[in-house]
């Protein structure tokens, strides 16, 4: 039986001109985002202007995690204590735990095949709450239908608030994604499009809610360094009203960020061949489902979802157990336990218990896969084959 040996977490290393740029940081001794030379630009405030241009939105604060951007996004845009948002019930733990620490209570709305928002759902859900916030998660980088999508919160007056982990690079009929709602948030930690180790980005063209961001994001009274901020006059009330959260990013990680968002394209032409060899491939597998991918949508797959047919616990995980025997780590996101990097949303205890039985169902029967780019093509084509192969055995 053949078997496959890379290791799924390993990401490719930093490219060199990156590690040039830390190396000269390094050795200017200037790490802290405000500590710049007479007349130097921080190198923090040229890739917040770098990010803003690529993401085509006015403004754009670097930070210290994408949690930490939606946190941050969610306080300015004025998110008061103990009020709901809304958020995908088929997401990752910093979702939930971003309104949580920003003082909100977070309502989970309904997953559907595609693992977008269920957008009947969110329909009953804001017309029920009366929610002004939704903190869209684009989990695993399945983009919702966004027409529908903000036509229906905009019925509401809700405010969008797009988490972009997934999708940075990823468009809906051209518009990328992350300039749909009021702000978006983005995730350069290890795992994502980019790799500085921990680090986030907060993007909106809103003045009031990016001079609310900045000082929020621990500014002190130097926001006039920002690289991509609103005039001065946009502050004057923020700096006397917002806390400082301590939540900045800093010259090291900014350093080895800029190069990388210039090699971003190439990759998701990278992600995404292998992702079509792999989709291909298990598409044709009977009883695998894969999740529709609309015409409208320009994914970056930098990891791959099927569904199988509603089998119970105990065989989901014999088959991730063999899949794993043979060197292929599949995630399994209907286990009740929380382990790993997933968990489900009724293990966070801190919300509300609710009930959706609907995403229960297709949690039940979805299996997720990262893809790193150091896998090549053939790498791709052996993994499809063991899935099919070991899937074929437990259906
Ligand atoms: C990674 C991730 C984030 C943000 O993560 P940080 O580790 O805080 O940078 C947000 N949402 C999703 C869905 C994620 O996977």
């Amino acid at each position: 039986m053949k078997k496959f040996s890379k290791p799924f977490t390993q990401q490719e290393a930093i490219p060199e001109d990156a590690i040039r740029a830390a190396v000269s940081v390094l050795e200017s001794g200037r790490l802290h985002r405000y500590n710049t030379a007479k007349s130097e630009t921080a190198e923090t405030a040229l890739w917040e202007a770098e990010y803003a241009a690529y993401q085509g939105s006015k403004y754009c604060l670097a930070t210290s995690s994408g949690g930490a951007a939606m946190q941050i996004a969610l306080r300015a845009c004025g998110l008061k204590h103990g009020e709901k948002v809304l958020t995908n019930a088929f997401t990752l733990a910093p979702v939930p735990g971003a309104i949580a620490a920003a003082g909100g209570v977070p309502i989970f709305v309904e997953t559907n095949e595609n693992l977008t928002i269920d957008l009947n759902d969110l329909d009953e859900k804001l017309a029920d709450t009366g929610a002004k916030f939704l903190m869209l998660s684009h989990m695993r980088g399945h983009l919702a239908p966004m027409d529908e999508l903000v036509a229906l919160t905009d019925k509401y007056d809700a405010k969008i608030i797009e988490d972009c982990a997934h999708t940075m690079g990823a468009e809906w009929r051209g518009k990328k994604s992350g300039n749909f709602g009021i702000a978006a948030c983005f995730s350069t930690q290890t795992y994502k499009h980019l790799n500085s180790g921990e680090g986030g980005l907060l993007t909106t063209d809103d003045d009031e809610l990016m001079a609310r961001a900045v000082i929020l994001s621990g500014s002190y009274m130097l926001y006039e360094k920002h690289g991509a901020r609103p005039d001065m006059d946009a502050f004057a009330e923020a700096r006397f009203e917002m806390p400082n959260c301590s939540s900045r990013m800093d010259n090291l990680r900014a350093a080895i960020l800029r190069p990388q968002l210039k090699q971003l394209e190439e990759n998701i032409e990278r992600w995404n061949t292998r992702y079509r060899l792999m989709e291909d491939y298990l598409s044709k597998v009977e009883g695998i489902t894969m999740p529709h991918r609309p015409n409208e949508e320009r994914y970056v797959a930098s990891s791959i979802q099927f569904l199988t047919p509603e089998w119970g616990d105990e065989r989901c995980r014999a088959f991730v157990a063999a899949c794993l025997s043979r060197g292929v780590e599949l995630k399994w996101f209907g286990d009740k336990n929380p382990v790993g990097f997933t968990s489900r949303f009724d293990s966070w205890r801190y919300a509300p218990e609710q009930k959706l039985d609907k995403t229960i169902t297709i949690l039940n029967r979805v299996f997720d896969m990262r893809i790193p780019l150091i896998f090549t093509k053939d790498d791709c084509a052996l993994i499809a084959e063991i899935i099919a192969e070991e899937f074929k055995k437990v259906a």
